[in-house]
């Protein structure tokens, strides 16, 4: 009690922390309107089997076009609606948007998976799946298998029995799920095992390092070693060259996803990427010198 009535006069007498939520607010409202506006898009990063050069799957990663200052990207804007509502709102935008993706590109002859970040606020509302649900039963010429969600580890951490739940009334829909930035949450292998996860995305940071950086190395070596243990295919994330990607496959992971592979993009430059990319004779011939 003490405590509140302290937290409240601090609140009273303190001009700049009222500054500082008024402009907080003012953000979010812009960020609603942005929502609404249709201001927000996705751009897609292709994932490939490095070994084959078949791309196996896209990321959907969010961007604002901002009308007075450009293209943002999610770290300029996310920290505005970190832990609210909002990002329910944001997250649910994101899916639909996806499952109408691919329905278009179905349409276009394109079939490649859509993977969706989820972020941890979100995974943990009580009717995630329901809504999932409901937002799947709007496009039911999309095969609910078509969607993964990347959810972080930390995530689940944070409250281990929910997640679970959550996860698995989805599995039963049909989706399923991925693990991004692996490595960087704590007690990794215990969630490994406890997770209903199909794909392990090792983390960028970690693969960005790992030619020069023993530490990352053996990290990207564990993280490796552990996956194929478990049995669980494992993708990494970061891959900007070819000697990384050698590095990987050499070590036992065939797939990857990197500005050396491609940069996000928007959908509409996908087809041309797709047409593009076999006749990459480098990454061609890395998969021909390996086999
Ligand atoms: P993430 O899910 O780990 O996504 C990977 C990020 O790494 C993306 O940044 C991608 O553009 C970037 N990246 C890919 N390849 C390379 C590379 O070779 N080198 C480098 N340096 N970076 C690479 P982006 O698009 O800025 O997204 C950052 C983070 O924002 C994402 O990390 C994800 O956590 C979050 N995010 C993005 N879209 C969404 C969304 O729709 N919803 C939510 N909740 N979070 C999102
Ligand atoms: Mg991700
Ligand atoms: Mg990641
Ligand atoms: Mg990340």
């Amino acid at each position: 009690r003490a405590k509140q009535r302290g937290r409240d006069t601090f609140h009273l007498f303190d001009p700049n922390h009222d500054r500082l939520l008024q402009v907080r607010h003012e953000q979010r409202q812009r960020f609603i309107d942005a929502l609404t506006n249709n201001e927000l898009c996705l751009y897609y990063q292709p994932q490939v089997d490095m070994r084959s050069g078949k791309v196996v799957g896209l990321e959907a990663l969010i961007r604002w076009q901002h009308p007075e200052e450009g293209l943002l990207a999610p770290v300029q804007f996310l920290p505005i609606i970190d832990t609210t509502p909002l990002e329910v709102d944001l997250g649910e935008w994101v899916i639909e948007r996806a499952l109408r993706q691919l329905s278009e590109w179905q349409v276009q002859g394109i079939a490649l998976p859509i993977n969706v970040n989820i972020s941890p606020t979100h995974l943990l509302v009580s009717d995630f799946s329901q809504r999932l649900g409901e937002l799947l039963a709007r496009y039911p010429d999309v095969p609910p298998a078509m969607l993964k969600l990347e959810v972080l580890e930390s995530a689940a951490m944070h409250d281990i029995q929910a997640a679970l739940q959550n996860m698995a009334r989805c599995q039963s829909l049909g989706v399923s799920f991925a693990i991004d930035d692996f490595g960087t949450g704590f007690s990794s292998l215990t969630h490994l095992r406890q997770l209903p996860v199909s794909l392990i995305k090792i983390d960028q940071s970690f693969v960005r390092d790992m030619l020069t950086d023993q530490d990352d190395m053996a990290i990207v070596e564990s993280v490796i070693y552990m996956a194929n243990r478990f049995k669980r295919p494992m993708l990494a994330e970061g891959v900007e060259t070819l000697d990384h990607a050698k590095a990987l496959m050499a070590l036992g992971c065939d797939l990857a996803q990197g500005y050396g592979i491609a940069r996000p993009m928007p959908a509409e430059a996908l087809p041309t990427w797709l047409e593009i990319w076999p006749g990459r004779e480098e990454w061609g011939s890395l998969a021909l010198a390996d086999n």
